[in-house]
């Protein structure tokens, strides 16, 4: 599985290697600002929109870096997961980026 860079300040992502176990922090080859790593899934928005490069940071920043959330987590009453059903969706606007965070806050990936 690919990841891509991302730098904020260009807005702009790079595509990158495919061991997502050996990522290596890299910056950015325009700007010199180190560049936050997300999965392949991540679409980058157009770069004259500010908008949606808000809000894709925002999530980044909350720890969703574009890897598979889902809709439904089914745990026992030991709390165990034992069934995940639907891939959600990642938010296109900041409104229901807060309420995708607040949502799902269980399955970021805290750095
Ligand atoms: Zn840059």
């Amino acid at each position: 599985m690919g990841h891509k860079n991302v730098c904020f300040n260009c807005r702009k992502s790079y595509n990158q290697g495919t061991d997502w176990d050996n990522i290596r922090e890299s910056k950015c080859p325009e700007c010199g600002a180190l560049m936050k790593q997300v999965t392949h899934r991540f679409r980058p928005p157009k770069q004259s929109d500010v908008k949606k490069w808000n809000v894709a940071k925002f999530l980044m920043e909350q720890g969703f870096l574009y890897h598979h959330v889902w809709e439904k987590v089914f745990k026992n009453e030991k709390g165990e997961i034992y069934a995940l059903a639907n891939y959600a969706e990642y938010p296109q606007s900041m409104r229901e980026a807060k309420e995708f965070v607040e949502k799902y806050k269980e399955q970021a990936i805290i750095e």
